[in-house]
């Protein structure tokens, strides 16, 4: 371990010509910058090439001699404009093998969704020799770390890591195997460093930011950064250590901390979990049912409960009602409540709870009306309002919501909003 070279000057090069085309933000640059920038590494360059052999070449040269680390990110995909991993062996001298491992959790992977893997997909799986494979368990293409004492058929000893371009993948990948061999490298001291991501959902980052407020600045070897998603608010403890006890220790400590200010109830899970695991987790441990009856969101409650494997344990039925005629035949949403307050009213979700609950014979009854938009809406009832209603053996609640994103982010964020109801009640209300 102590033979390790340190690694001081980071590059960060993202490949992908609609980068270049203004098509999206380059995120991935900023996320390894602010990851780098932590560790206590500087960054000397950032820069994104177009997919083109020749020009991702030029960069890579350029990089290598100004750093001694270049993290490179996306054009691991199984394209012909994935140039990313030839211009690697090539500029770094390094020959490419085939990770067995990595082809079988690819085939894996499409096996589980009922697909045969294309023949094309298995050069994705060619790692560079001498580098440390990170297996993909977000997406499709591993990433890896090509260490600067591997022996190359190039000069020089630019160490290298390449990464997938889905920021979905790029995150948990660095975090969970990046930040592990950069921890033992960065800065020239061995460090271990690891990022914990709690999750939140239903209450303001301006709330959160207040209760949270003397946390920011508590300790140096912790970054505490709270981040606002399209979909919940994150907190990030990224905690740095020369031991692993005493970053696990950091970690846990602003965890416990962090869970005592916002409250349990808040919080639906940490990392990886999703809302509708840690529903479906509640679900399977008080072995209770739940039934949904859905306007406005489509089905999209069912799906994300159904998305997980095992779903038939704790979804008994759901029923998508549009029509107010449905909403009376199916659940007996009485035709008086339709008409004095409305399909998109706190009446009718409660109605529409109860009648799923009882219908189905389920525990819990969950619905959803709203107006999603663009269009429907009214000065009373705009777009985006949305009650969300909840059934039990105890008590009939509708809560009350107006989201302001668009049609897709409305359907989305509802959706979420019954499942956080329903979980809040199954931590007991
Ligand atoms: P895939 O196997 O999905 O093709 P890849 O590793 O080849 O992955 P790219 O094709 O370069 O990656 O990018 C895939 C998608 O990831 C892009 O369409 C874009 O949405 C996102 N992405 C890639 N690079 C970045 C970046 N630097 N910042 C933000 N998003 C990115
Ligand atoms: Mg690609």
């Amino acid at each position: 371990m102590t033979n390790f070279r340190a690694l001081h000057r980071a590059a960060i090069i993202s490949t992908g010509t609609e980068i270049l085309q203004g098509l999206y933000a380059d995120t991935n640059a900023r996320y390894l910058a602010e990851q780098l920038s932590g560790l206590g590494m500087d960054v000397v360059l950032t820069a994104a090439a177009p997919d083109e052999a020749e020009e991702l070449e030029t960069l890579l040269r350029h990089a290598a001699a100004r750093a001694d680390l270049i993290i490179c990110s996306g054009g691991l995909g199984p394209t012909e404009d994935d140039v990313n991993r030839d211009v690697f062996a090539k500029v770094f001298g390094v020959e490419l093998v085939r990770d067995e491992k990595a082809v079988a959790m690819m085939r894996q992977r499409f096996e589980s969704r009922g697909r045969t893997m294309p023949e094309r997909n298995e050069v994705q799986a060619l790692i560079p020799k001498g580098a440390q494979t990170f297996y993909n368990e977000w997406g499709t293409a591993p990433g890896f770390f090509l260490p600067p004492e591997a022996p190359r058929l190039a000069p020089g000893h630019c160490a290298l890591m390449a990464l997938p371009g889905p920021p979905k993948e790029l995150a948990p990948m660095f975090e969970k195997d990046g930040l592990t061999v950069l921890g033992e490298r960065a800065g020239g001291g061995k460090l271990f460093v690891r990022t914990r991501t709690v999750h939140t959902f239903g209450v303001a980052e301006s709330e959160l930011g207040t209760l949270t407020r003397d946390l920011f600045r508590r300790d140096p070897a912790v970054k505490y950064t709270i981040l606002a998603k399209t979909y919940g608010v994150d907190f990030r403890i990224t905690a740095r250590a020369t031991t692993r006890e005493e970053m696990n220790a950091r970690i846990a400590a602003f965890e416990a901390e962090t869970r005592s200010r916002v409250g349990e109830k808040c919080i639906y899970g940490a990392d990886t979990t999703t809302m509708p695991e840690a529903v479906a987790a509640l679900l399977l441990e008080k072995k209770a049912t739940v039934a949904a009856a859905e306007s406005c969101t489509g089905g999209l409650v069912s799906k994300m409960l159904t998305d997980i494997s095992g779903s038939s344990a704790y979804l008994r039925e759901s029923y998508v009602v549009y029509a107010n005629e449905a909403k009376e035949r199916i659940l007996g949403v009485k035709a008086e409540t339709l008409a004095t307050h409305g399909a998109v009213s706190e009446e009718t979700a409660r109605e529409m709870a109860d009648g799923v609950r009882r219908v189905s014979g389920a525990d819990f009854g969950i619905s959803v009306t709203g107006i999603a938009g663009p269009t429907g809406g009214t000065d009373d009832k705009p777009v985006g309002l949305t009650f969300v209603g909840l059934s039990s053996a105890h008590k009939t609640i509708a809560m009350r919501h107006v989201f302001l994103a668009d049609r897709e982010q409305n359907r989305n964020l509802a959706a979420l909003t019954a499942l956080n109801l329903l979980r809040r009640e199954l931590l007991g209300g």
